[in-house]
């Protein structure tokens, strides 16, 4: 079941919280709406959903238009932030609620719990109540209530929002592989980038109700289509600079080479931490001097927070370990900055 949103606009008074967002989701993938708050993430969903109505513009679900269709009809599973649990409820009973209400017989029932309960791990704990489970528990249960009535699309808001940080990685994991196995047509909004990326096959960025850009998680990270979604997406340096025929040049890192492209004044640069290297001695070569201020290990690399030596910035580089000792990298050490990749981004133009 693909979904197409067509030229759909929300507001609310006077404000604008969809903006014409256009967006095309292929069947069966899982799709990240990412933004920060108040971006018309949830807006966009509950559009999608049903449970609010544009006041222009179109959803269809494959070729068939649901704009003015109530959620009911649309046959969407949800799964909230909060689990939304009924507690005077055991496990089984949540799983078969929307079953029971459709009237699916017993033995029914019986059977595609069971199925939900292997497909989300947790067979044994059938009979158990909410308040006796963990977050991460009963944020599966709610997905399986959701998934009972065999929904041709997912629709999560936030579901691990509420959920300690392991446990979150954990289950963004779970759900990646459930979402392999069932293949149901996803949507899920958060404002983890890395959350995002872990688990979508495509990332729609949102800002004040736009979208500024989606694909896969790989291409918008590498070629984000301007400065907000870099800056967005994980930790930046921001330097200024000029725009130059032979590439990005910061001002303040010596030995500035080529010559400034026409109209360009001044310029935003953006390197990533892990597009910066450190070296011994700058030796000429195009660079920044800096000390080192602190070392803090961040997964499997460890990030190296610098002090220029000749203005107040800080800078953030990020290697891996084995270079880190290689280097013998110590805090209080005087080092070379050097970038392996910069981009400029001006309002019109990119590099
Ligand atoms: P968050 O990450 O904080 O949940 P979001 O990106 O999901 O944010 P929305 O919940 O879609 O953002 O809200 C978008 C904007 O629309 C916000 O400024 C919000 O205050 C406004 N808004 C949302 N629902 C309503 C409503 N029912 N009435 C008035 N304003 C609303």
């Amino acid at each position: 079941m693909s979904i197409t949103v067509k030229n759909v606009s929300k507001r609310f008074g006077h404000f604008q919280a969809l903006d014409r967002v256009s967006m095309e989701v292929p069947s069966g993938t899982l799709v990240a709406l990412l933004g920060p708050s108040g971006s018309g993430k949830t807006t966009l969903l509950r559009v999608i959903a049903g449970l609010e109505t544009p006041d222009d513009g179109t959803v269809l679900y494959q070729d068939q238009e649901v704009t003015s269709q109530s959620a009911r009809d649309r046959n969407v599973g949800f799964v909230f932030q909060h689990y939304a649990l009924f507690r005077h409820m055991t496990v089984f009973d949540n799983i078969g609620f929307g079953l029971s209400v459709r009237k699916w017989p017993k033995e029914k029932i019986a059977q595609r719990v069971n199925e939900l309960l292997h497909l989300i791990r947790l067979e044994g704990l059938e009979g158990r109540y909410p308040n006796q489970l963990s977050g991460g528990q009963r944020q599966r249960v709610a997905l399986a209530r959701a998934l009972a009535a065999q929904p041709k699309v997912l629709l999560l808001d936030e579901p691990f929002g509420a959920l300690d940080a392991k446990v979150r990685i954990e289950l963004r994991e779970w759900l990646r592989r459930l979402h392999d196995e069932i293949h149901v047509t996803s949507i899920f909004v958060t404002h983890d980038q890395d959350e995002a990326f872990a688990v979508a096959d495509r990332v729609v960025v949102l800002r004040d109700g736009r979208i500024e850009q989606m694909g896969p998680p790989t291409e918008v990270y590498e070629h984000p289509a301007n400065a907000f979604v870099m800056d967005f997406l994980g930790q930046v340096n921001v330097f200024q600079g000029t725009a130059s025929e032979s590439g990005p040049q910061i001002t303040g890192f010596s030995d500035v080479k080529g010559t400034p492209v026409k109209d360009f004044c001044s310029n935003t640069i953006y390197v990533r931490p892990f597009d910066l290297d450190i070296v011994h001695e700058l030796n000429g070569q195009a660079g920044l001097a800096g000390k080192i201020i602190h070392i803090t290990p961040a997964g499997g690399v460890v990030r190296v927070h610098l002090q220029d030596l000749h203005s107040t910035a800080r800078v953030l580089v990020e290697m891996n370990f084995a270079r880190l000792k290689e280097m013998g990298l110590t805090v209080g050490k005087q080092v070379g900055i050097v970038p392996k990749k910069a981009r400029i981004f001006t309002p019109d133009y990119m590099i």
